[in-house]
């Protein structure tokens, strides 16, 4: 390794997609007092899919108190699941069978209706269809995971439980058994999240970045937002899409904030042909997953830490990208793997592996996003679709599975 690539990974562990082309999303400054349908608090992933689906017939504010897409979405390594953190086998316990099968195939709608808003919108992120492998480790051994491939194939879920030596034949992987699904995808967030931005723009939807929101106060007929600045933001509705930042007075039952830690190869990565097609992932705690990004970089992370605050500790980074090194030579022995970057994030986790979307109590016409899993990208599109079908005054007939 270069003593340029250490310096920037153990010194400012800079993400991958920082250095992505096309981040580009026409924000300014507030000039003057506005006075939008929906002010979407946010211009990460949710925020953008959000101004993205409500600009189609609402006129959109969207405030970012920094630069759009500096928040996890920049961090994110993308990975665009239907599977959620929890088997389904294992959330059906926690909120019985059918909203476990309810939640798991609106998962699997929402990859698909991501995949088609890219394709129509012609946003280029490098989405690619991808295949995925789940495999037994010590939080779900192979009969749990025979058991879970059956679950899913039972409500039209795609997926097929692969034994030992089936996935030592093919894969060459040394597992007591894996779970090979269908209909996921991988492409690089900032990009996607950009690309969403902009075409909200075109639409109408304003971006306007640095504008904190700092209180919201609600009456009859909508909400106005105090902001850092000397204008004030009126809506008839307001989505707080913060991410992990959780806005004051919003309760988050069940949500922790946890740090986990990721690092890219060089582009290029020499490896098994399969891996291309794959997103890679173990049912271990902490666990570790891996895929191949667009210009060939072996893309890995996991080892999550139950603390808010360790991804800050640049001396951790060091220590974990060596523990991540370790474990996916483990798995992968002929893989030569060489760390291009490394870098860490915050990350929501709830109970259930589901996240919280729905109306903030107390605060008349104001929704909340956030409590993600390590599919938080497929739940800003759940969310988005969501909360625009409530703003539309109808009703989304999943909208219980998510609300707190
Ligand atoms: C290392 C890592 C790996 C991950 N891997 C995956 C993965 O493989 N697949 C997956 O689906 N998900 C993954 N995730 C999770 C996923 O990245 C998140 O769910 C997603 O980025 C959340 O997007 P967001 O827009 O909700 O939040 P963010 O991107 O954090 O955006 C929230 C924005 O709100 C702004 N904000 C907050 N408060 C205010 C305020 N008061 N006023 C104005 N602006 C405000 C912030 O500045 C920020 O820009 C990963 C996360 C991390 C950290």
């Amino acid at each position: 390794m270069s003593g340029a690539t250490i310096k920037r990974d153990l010194r400012t562990g800079r993400p991958l997609w920082a250095d992505s082309h096309g981040l580009g999303v026409p924000a300014r400054p507030l000039p003057a007092p506005v006075s939008v349908d929906v002010a979407v608090v946010g211009a990460g992933v949710s925020g953008a899919f959000m101004a993205h689906e409500l600009s189609r017939d609402h006129s959109v504010a969207v405030l970012e108190r920094r630069a759009p897409l500096m928040g996890s979405t920049l961090a994110s390594t993308a990975l665009l699941q239907w599977e959620i953190d929890l088997p389904l086998t294992v959330l059906a316990e926690k909120i019985g069978g059918v909203n476990a099968q309810r939640a798991y195939l609106r998962s699997r709608q929402a990859v698909d209706a991501l995949r088609a808003i890219v394709a129509e919108e012609r946003i280029v992120c490098g989405l690619k269809a991808k295949h995925s492998l789940y495999l037994a480790g010590d939080a779900y051994g192979h009969r749990a995971l025979e058991a879970e491939a059956r679950a899913r194939a039972e409500i039209g879920l795609d997926s097929q439980y692969l034994n030992a030596a089936t996935l030592d034949n093919r894969y060459g992987l040394a597992r007591t058994g894996a779970i090979l699904s269908g209909g996921s995808a991988s492409g690089d967030p900032a990009r996607l999240a950009a690309g969403l931005l902009r075409r909200a723009h075109a639409r109408g939807a304003r971006i306007w970045s640095p504008v904190e929101v700092v209180r919201a106060v609600s009456d009859p007929d909508g909400v106005t937002l105090l902001t850092d600045t000397a204008h004030v933001v009126r809506a008839k509705s307001v989505v707080f899409c913060c991410g992990y930042e959780f806005p004051k007075g919003v309760p988050t039952p069940g949500a922790e904030v946890i740090s986990t830690w990721a690092m890219a190869s060089k582009p290029r990565q020499r490896g098994p042909a399969w891996l291309k097609d794959m997103l890679v992932w173990e049912a271990s705690d902490p666990y570790l997953y891996f895929r191949m990004g667009g210009d060939g970089r072996l893309i890995v992370g996991g080892e999550d830490e139950a603390s808010a605050t360790a991804h800050q500790d640049k001396a951790k980074l060091r220590g974990k990208r060596e523990i991540l090194t370790r474990k996916l030579g483990r798995l992968l022995p002929d893989l030569a793997f060489e760390p291009d970057y490394g870098w860490a994030g915050a990350f929501g986790e709830s109970a259930t592996g589901l996240p919280s979307i729905g109306p903030i109590e107390g605060l008349k016409h104001a929704w909340a996003v956030m409590g993600f899993g390590g599919n938080g990208i497929t739940y800003s599109v759940i969310a988005s679709q969501i909360v625009a079908t409530e703003i539309r005054g109808k009703h989304d007939p999943d909208a219980d599975l998510y609300r707190r």
